[in-house]
């Protein structure tokens, strides 16, 4: 997948979620508005109903009060006597003799006469005692209009019962008639499960762009790490291909010997090279984390790095690079598999080397601190790109340098070191600026 499709997916993807998302929210907020009308109709709707309903039982009662109130033939006397407490609960207030059978017969009439067709409750009260004297549910049923109960409150209401002692007052109570409340509803926002969509889709959409982004990486770097196998593997291939036409063409003779043993120690040579090749290849790739096995004994990291110093000035002597040690660590012995250990180190020197422009020159420090031995390989080379810093140590990672072989290499040095210096209980930091050079800083800990 090439990068403009990798970007024609990613725009495509952005526009069609934008567009989702810009329907959803037009379609949120119709029904946003539409729900906040409705139910500004319905509360309306409530209030006038209550409202209405309110009046009605008022003037049932007044006039449940004005056919009971015998001792009162002045009816201004009653003004205050209905209180509603609840838009379906009202008391009434009354001191006189009550007969609990007539005064259900008319509420119930009176009630009927003014439209009101619901279940109620009446239930009539010591003033002195506040407790309920008598009590009686009275269901609405179509034909019957009021029905005797016997579900009622404390039982049946008895014709001859009277109560004779005045000082009592009665409540209606509409059970079916809901009292309007602020009600808290458990209503979600419709914007909530908007802000949940677009959250999921983000989500998924930046995990798909994740693994794009990944899979086009890996692609990359199986493209490149072809690209640096066939160049590797071809130098000495047609070399081979080259000296053995040259042995088919030359005359077995006396005088062609040295020609003979020169193109035959040729492909011999290469043979070698090519073997040495596939095979560092096959080792590191299939060198896994869980696989490393190390061979550890007590090893002088100081006397390592002498050594290392010997043999890179004995290379260089004709190219003149320059390497410098500055072993300042008082602690410089640690538990390490030696030919491991010792290939990291190769491994840092050999790229300080490859990737320089000019002369090398290497800076090796040693030092302790709190986690042990810190070991640090400074060169003057070419630097690392902050954007590709991150992917040094991945297998057969190399910085992008276009279709130019120049350095050798397949992206398995530092994959290796990594692996090896973690094996160890060890940290490898990088640390670059492109133009000026490149710190590698291993850190080890003491035997
Ligand atoms: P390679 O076989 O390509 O050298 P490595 O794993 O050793 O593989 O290195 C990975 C990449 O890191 C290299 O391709 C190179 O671009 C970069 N690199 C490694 N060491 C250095 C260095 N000292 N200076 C600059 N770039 C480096």
């Amino acid at each position: 997948m090439n990068r403009w499709t990798v970007n024609s997916v990613v725009i495509l993807g952005l526009v069609s979620i934008f567009s989702i998302l810009l329907v959803q929210f037009v379609w949120m907020r119709s029904t946003v508005e539409m729900q906040a009308k409705n139910i500004a109709i319905q509360e309306k709707e409530d209030s006038l109903n209550l409202r209405e309903f309110s009046q009605q039982a008022h003037s049932a009662l007044r006039e449940v009060l004005e056919q009971i109130s015998t001792n009162h033939p002045d009816h201004t006397d009653l003004y205050g006597a209905i209180k509603q407490i609840k838009s379906n609960h009202f008391t009434v207030d009354f001191s006189d003799e009550l007969q609990p059978f007539y005064l259900e017969t008319l509420l119930k009439k009176e009630l009927y006469h003014q439209n009101i067709h619901q279940d109620f409750v009446y239930g009539i009260y010591d003033c002195f005692t506040d407790s309920i004297v008598l009590g009686n549910l009275i269901k609405f049923t179509k034909d019957s209009l009021y029905a005797d109960t016997k579900h009622g409150l404390p039982g049946l209401t008895p014709e001859s019962l009277n109560l004779t002692k005045d000082g009592h007052y009665f409540t209606v109570y509409f059970p079916n008639v809901k009292p309007k409340t602020i009600e808290a509803a458990p209503f979600v926002s419709p914007w909530v499960y908007l802000v949940i969509i677009i959250l999921f889709v983000i989500v998924f959409f930046a995990f798909s762009l994740g693994i794009i982004i990944r899979q086009k990486r890996l692609s990359e770097v199986k493209t490149d790490f072809i690209n640096n196998m066939t160049h590797e593997l071809k130098t000495p291939i047609s070399t081979i291909s080259l000296s053995s036409e040259m042995l088919m063409r030359i005359n077995l003779n006396e005088e062609n010997q040295d020609k003979i043993r020169k193109y035959a120690s040729i492909i011999f040579k290469e043979n070698k090279r090519l073997e040495n090749q596939v095979e560092r290849v096959l080792n590191v790739a299939k060198l896994d984390k869980d696989k490393v096995i190390l061979d550890k004994e007590l090893f002088n990291v100081h006397e390592l790095l002498a050594e290392v110093k010997e043999n890179f000035e004995f290379n260089q002597t004709d190219i003149g690079g320059i390497i410098e040690l500055h072993c300042d660590a008082e602690h410089f012995e640690i538990q390490a598999d030696p030919v491991h250990f010792t290939n990291v180190i190769y491994n840092l020197l050999d790229n300080a080397i490859k990737y320089c422009d000019g002369k090398a020159n290497i800076q090796i420090l040693t030092k302790n601190d709190k986690s042990g031995l810190v070991l640090e390989v400074a060169d003057n080379g070419i630097g690392i790109k902050k954007e590709n810093l991150k992917m040094i140590f991945d297998k057969f990672y190399r910085v992008p340098t276009g279709n130019v072989h120049d350095v050798k290499g397949f992206g398995l040095g530092l994959y290796y070191v990594k692996l090896i210096i973690e094996a160890h209980h060890g940290k490898i930091e990088v640390k670059s600026t492109p133009g000026k050079g490149t710190t590698f800083m291993l850190t080890l800990p003491l035997s």
